[in-house]
C-alpha cells in the first residue's frame, strides 16, 4: 500500500510543474510561478489566462499584423484572420 501520506506530497508537486511549465512556456519564471502554484493553484489559472510576456518558439508568437498573442502552430491569426509567416 502506498503511504496516504504521499499525496499530501505529490499533490503540491504537480501543482508546482504544472503551473511552472504553463509559466515557463509563456516565457516566464518557472521556479517562481511553480512555487506559487503549489500553495496557490489558482495561479495556475492565472498563468493559463495571462499572455506570454515574449515569444517563446513552439508555444506562442506574436500576430505580424495586429500584435496579438497566438499559438506558435497556428497559420492565420486568431483575432484579424492575418496570415503568419510560418516558421520552422
Ligand atoms: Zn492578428
Amino acid at each position: 500500500m502506498l503511504d496516504p501520506a504521499l499525496f499530501v506530497y505529490a499533490v503540491p508537486i504537480i501543482f508546482a510543474v504544472t503551473g511552472g511549465v504553463m509559466a515557463a512556456n509563456r516565457g516566464r519564471n518557472f521556479l517562481l510561478w511553480g512555487f506559487f502554484s503549489a500553495f496557490l493553484p489558482i495561479c495556475i489559472m492565472i498563468v493559463w489566462f495571462e499572455k506570454p510576456i515574449k515569444e517563446v518558439k513552439g508555444h506562442f508568437r506574436k500576430c505580424s499584423s495586429c500584435g496579438e498573442w497566438i499559438k506558435w502552430k497556428e497559420t492565420s491569426c486568431r483575432y484579424c484572420a492575418a496570415t503568419q509567416v510560418s516558421i520552422t
